[in-house]
């Protein structure tokens, strides 16, 4: 079980795809491969009601780091932060070990907690 992990706060990605293009640049990952991958979940009216006032949308954007994630192993080890979390436009997303990111989980809601496969920092 990995030690680290990120923890990225869906409620503020705005979807720009930094983080898609900042880790293809950090590991030279060739055209079709990824190490994160921004998802479109919605949108979609929550009520349908038509006495509701105002449209009520879901509609969230949500980064998924793949199976090829290091955690930017070769930066951290350098003590700079993965390239995802310093290019991410928002500051949605942080690195940290598992239990300071957990600790935080708990404060907000709208955010997931990822850890790598098979990665031992
Ligand atoms: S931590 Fe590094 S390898 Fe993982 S998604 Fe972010 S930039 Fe890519
Ligand atoms: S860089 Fe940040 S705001 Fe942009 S898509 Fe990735 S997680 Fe969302």
């Amino acid at each position: 079980m990995a030690d680290y992990g990120l923890l990225i706060d869906y409620e503020y990605c705005s979807g720009c795809q930094s983080c898609e293009v900042a880790c293809k640049e950090e590991h030279d990952f060739p055209v079709g491969k990824w190490g994160i991958r921004v998802f479109d979940e919605g949108p979609w009216l929550k009520n349908d009601d038509p006495d509701e006032v105002g449209p009520d949308f879901n509609w969230n954007k949500i980064a998924i780091p793949t199976d090829l994630c290091d955690l930017c192993a070769e930066r951290v080890a350098a003590h700079r932060e993965p390239s995802c979390v310093h290019h991410c436009l928002a500051a949605c997303m942080k690195f940290g070990t598992v239990e300071e990111l957990a600790a935080d989980l708990k404060c907000k809601p709208k955010q997931v907690l990822w850890v790598p496969t098979n990665l031992e920092l």
